[in-house]
């Protein structure tokens, strides 16, 4: 009961902005960082969504502000950040998780249209983020960053060639920037989810029913994780328990890369 505690309350009057906080993982994480006592900043282009998952906070009894952003245009990833420290006074931790996924093509047949698209929002967007928060944690001298790259980040991803070059470009930023401020007191990491039970992954098994086993059988666990466990490694990079890891991939995939 007592280390419960000590666990619910570890994001005491922290200030923890989740990017793609509408659905999905960011969603998961962003409620669950309410729940642990943080000042929840919920970023997305899903207005809806967006004060949905702020909602879900308060209602479990959270801090929660919801910010409208499109993380691939430099002027609203800013004000996002202006808007965090003019609301809740600083920024404590940031989950850059909003990314996406789209038709699963082998390199030769995709289009330029997709890979801009992809490499917009899964690269650019993760860029302008951390820019912009290091910016702010060099002013606080701390702060802790966590970037969603994938699986597809650590090893190849047939179909994906796309979206696996974007993950794989996460975690480059991911190892840079954590050496570049690893003297400055931030500390920057990635987690890299297998396949995740998300609104994402219903769009993809809807282009594909057929591949659905195929792709729980990848992971020695023979299942696909729920957000809230993708959620869990994301709260402890975050975390002061994690503080000697800097640079590193947290793989959260059920053993996918273990074979
Ligand atoms: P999701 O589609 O369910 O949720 C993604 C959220 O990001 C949505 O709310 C969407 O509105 C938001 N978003 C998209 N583009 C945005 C933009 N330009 N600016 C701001 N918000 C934007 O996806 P998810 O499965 O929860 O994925 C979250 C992250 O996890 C992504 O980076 C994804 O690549 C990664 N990931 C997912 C899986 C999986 O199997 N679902 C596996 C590995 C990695």
């Amino acid at each position: 009961m007592a280390r419960e505690k000590q666990k619910e309350s570890s994001f005491e009057g922290k200030v923890v902005l989740v990017t793609g906080a509408a659905g999905g993982i960011g969603r998961a994480a962003a409620v669950a960082f309410g729940r642990a006592g943080a000042c929840v900043v919920v970023a997305d282009t899903s207005v809806d969504g967006g004060h949905a998952t702020a909602a879900m906070i308060v209602e479990n009894g959270g801090k929660a502000l919801f910010v409208q952003c499109n993380v691939t245009r430099a002027a609203e990833v800013e004000a996002l950040i202006d808007k965090t420290v003019a609301y809740y006074g600083r920024l404590d931790c940031a989950f850059n998780n909003a990314g996406i996924d789209e038709e699963h093509l082998p390199l030769a047949d995709a289009d330029e249209a997709l890979f801009d698209r992809i490499m917009n929002v899964n690269v650019k967007g993760t860029w302008l983020c951390m820019k912009y928060e290091i910016r702010q944690m060099l002013k606080q001298g701390s702060g802790s960053i966590v970037n969603t790259a994938s699986v597809a980040g650590l090893v190849g991803a047939p179909t994906q060639p796309i979206y696996a070059a974007s993950k794989h470009a996460v975690v480059g930023m991911t190892k840079t920037a954590a050496a570049e401020y690893a003297r400055e007191g931030i500390r920057i990491n990635s987690v890299c989810p297998g396949v995740v039970n998300t609104p994402m992954m219903g769009r993809a098994l809807e282009r594909e029913p057929l591949r659905e086993k195929k792709l729980r059988n990848v992971h020695p666990m023979g299942r696909f994780a729920e957000p809230s466990e993708i959620a869990s490694a994301a709260m402890w990079l975050c975390s002061d328990q994690s503080s000697f890891v800097t640079g590193h991939q947290l793989a959260v995939d059920g053993g996918l890369t273990a074979i």
